[in-house]
């Protein structure tokens, strides 16, 4: 794809717009950088656009209708409705428009491993990658997660991994990755999409150009997935961790066991230091690709076993007056909470949880979670925008409070937490309420939870203490 001499706009001035940009221009475009925020605003989200501002034309504070009929080609950034009145009209002037990873999947020459689901994205593509360095293959890692796809189209790489959400599935046309995997879905977005149905059409696309040739990895045990699945024309490699596969990659009593293709391989799970099932779902998906590229199995797992896990993931912050204190700030919807309370007990069990839980809600129904905390979440302390709809779901289930603040929650999370047990953020909701990103929500809870005093009565001891009164002196 030439993009010498073309007319390019650029939409939104984000991370992969301002990639978009960059190599727009290095391969002498004419762009045009469209944004409906002021400069002021761009600059304000945290996006330094001063390094390519110099070099392409800066249409901010709207959308300039005029650029977007003229141009040769339009690239949206994930999440730029196409009913724009701009894009309307280019549409209807027949201009193409496509996404970054569009526009980087038709530049890239390696072949393309890609992960999209409702949970789980992150770990399991920066595992992939690692699996893929540790059998000295050169790779590129990003996508969704961080660095934009497009930045590596000029590179010598034996494969591209690369994490898809919804918003960047939106606008694929002929994305074909060798590899794609649909991890699971759940509830998420619902302010964003006018329904599930919506969510689930936008992550369908990633099996959608997919021949024979190709690989579609898919979670056997979510009906969701597997109805997706149908519809593909990949052959299909299934990972379980209910049932034992004939052919695919399962887990049955803490052993990973590969079968099917030529090869049949047993890995122990419990070598691992990623912790709960979830996670068990996330190595085995990683381990698809690589074993069907051929590269030691052996290998593989030390890399798997070496992995520790990303930040803001079920990272246990501190272990104080004997409680776990979690910090699993990137739990932001129903389904990854459900995965991170499972992963610290069964239910029955009363792994005394106490969830502090809560953020700018997304839309759907926190009552569908009840009979997964019901003997595991002991309390719950509840913050920020969904506070209220989650205290009307579960305050059947088990004491609720209210609080104002991460740090108010951690000084109450301390007081009420009896030794032997965790307190666990795992949030179920996006953090742009009251912070910039989920990592700051997580920072700002580990900091807290660091800055915490050994308990000089009550927490930690199991002993009681008057949860009203504490309560009162917190919120104020
Ligand atoms: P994503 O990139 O899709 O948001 P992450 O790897 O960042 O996923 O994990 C986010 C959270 O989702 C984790 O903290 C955990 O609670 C949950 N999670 C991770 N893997 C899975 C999985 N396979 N199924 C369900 N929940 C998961």
């Amino acid at each position: 794809m030439q993009l010498q001499g073309k007319k390019i706009v650029v939409v939104g001035a984000g991370c992969s717009g301002i990639a978009v940009c960059r190599y727009a221009v290095n391969n002498g475009a004419q762009v045009v950088l469209s944004d409906r925020r002021s400069l002021a605003e761009i600059e304000a989200g945290g996006n330094d656009i001063r390094a390519v501002a110099g070099s392409v034309e800066c249409d901010f504070s709207g959308h300039t209708e005029e650029y977007f009929t003229q141009a040769d080609l339009i690239v949206i950034s994930p999440g730029v409705p196409l009913s724009i009145p701009a894009l309307v009209a280019a549409k209807a002037a027949g201009i193409p428009i496509v996404g970054e990873i569009e526009l980087a999947s038709r530049l890239l020459s390696c072949p393309m491993m890609a992960i999209t689901g409702t949970n789980g994205k992150s770990t399991t593509t920066e595992l992939l990658g690692a699996m893929l360095r540790r059998c000295g293959k050169e790779v590129f890692v990003g996508g969704n997660l961080g660095t934009p796809l497009i930045t590596c189209v000029d590179e010598q790489l034996d494969y591209a991994v690369v994490e898809l959400s919804s918003f960047q599935l939106e606008s694929v046309e002929s994305f074909c990755p060798r590899y794609a995997a649909m991890l699971n879905i759940s509830l998420d977005h619902l302010d964003r999409y006018p329904d599930m149905e919506s969510y689930i059409a936008a992550k369908e696309a990633i099996f959608a150009q997919q021949s024979c040739d190709d690989i579609a990895i898919v979670n056997g045990d979510d009906a969701e997935v597997m109805r997706l699945a149908a519809k593909a024309a990949a052959r299909k490699v299934l990972f379980s961790s209910s049932r034992r596969l004939d052919i695919g990659i399962s887990c049955v009593d803490g052993i990973i066991e590969w079968r099917g293709f030529g090869l049949s391989k047993r890995f122990d799970s419990r070598q691992l230091q990623l912790c709960g099932s979830h996670n068990i779902e996330n190595v085995m998906a990683a381990l698809v690709p690589p074993l069907l590229e051929g590269l030691d199995a052996d290998t593989l797992w030390q890399a798997a076993c070496e992995f520790t896990g990303l930040p803001h993931r079920m990272a246990l912050v501190r272990k104080l007056d004997g409680v776990s204190w979690y910090n699993d700030s990137k739990g932001t919807n129903p389904g990854s909470v459900l995965k991170s309370v499972a992963s610290l007990g069964k239910s029955g069990s009363c792994p005394n949880i106490t969830l502090i839980a809560g953020g700018k809600d997304k839309g759907g129904d926190y009552r569908d979670m009840c009979s997964y905390l019901t003997g595991r979440v002991a309390q719950f302390v509840l913050l920020g925008e969904a506070a209220q709809s989650m205290r009307r779901a579960w305050v059947d289930l088990a004491p609720v409070h209210l609080v104002d603040s991460v740090e108010q929650a951690v000084q109450l999370a301390q007081k009420i937490t009896p030794a032997g047990g965790s307190v666990l953020l795992s949030p179920g909701c996006s953090s742009f309420d009251m912070f910039n990103s989920f990592a700051h929500r997580g920072e700002v809870f580990t900091a807290a939870v660091q800055a915490l005093p050994y308990a000089e009565t009550g927490a930690g001891t199991g002993a009681k203490t008057d949860v009203d009164t504490d309560l009162a002196e917190l919120v104020g």
